[in-house]
């Protein structure tokens, strides 16, 4: 099955607090690493951009689940492609929090110094993503996917 990645923007809901952000990467890392997906969740300002990347079937199931999840609201889908090759295979779900934010890159694919992705295409999300991760502490390699968390 060829692989896709998908690309959405959510806020998270009022009775949101900050121990969720460890749980949804628990579950990440225990689900994604089960299915074959890899992608970046960041969270800032509160608001959730995430990608997800795997075989279209797997990605499609995991966009359900997370979308039903009361812990945050009104996604936007910001992309949904076919690609050739991953752009985070190490990280069943790697995490970048508001210290690795800088208004330099959110200005290199935005109109902004803040960080708003609900006003962002699909290629400067993906572009930022890569970005910011590439700028993630660098892990010992591991012979299996895992999470990094660096906020
Ligand atoms: P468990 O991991 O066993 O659930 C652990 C605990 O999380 C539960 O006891 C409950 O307290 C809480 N919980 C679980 N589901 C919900 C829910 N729907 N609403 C409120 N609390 C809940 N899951 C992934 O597998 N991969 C992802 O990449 C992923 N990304 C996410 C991104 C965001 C922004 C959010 C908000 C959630 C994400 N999730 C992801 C979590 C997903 O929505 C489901 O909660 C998760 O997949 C359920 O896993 P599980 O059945 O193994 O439950």
């Amino acid at each position: 099955m060829y692989l896709v990645n998908m690309i959405y923007v959510s806020r998270t809901d009022p009775t949101f607090n900050p121990d969720d952000i460890a749980q949804i990467l628990e579950s990440s890392a225990r689900n994604n690493a089960r299915k074959g997906i890899t992608g970046i969740l960041a969270f800032n300002s509160s608001v959730f951009l995430q990608c997800l990347e795997g075989s279209r079937s797997a990605v499609n199931a995991a966009y359900h689940a997370i979308l039903n999840d009361k812990r945050h609201h009104s996604p936007v889908l910001l992309a949904y492609d076919q690609i050739h090759q991953r752009r985070f295979p190490q990280w069943a779900m790697g995490y970048i929090g508001e210290n690795l934010f800088s208004q330099e890159i959110l200005l290199r694919y935005s109109n902004s110094v803040e960080f708003k992705p609900y006003e962002l295409s699909g290629e400067s999300a993906v572009c930022l993503l890569t970005e910011l991760a590439s700028h993630m502490p660098t892990l010992a390699a591991v012979p299996k996917l895992k999470t990094a968390q660096a906020s």
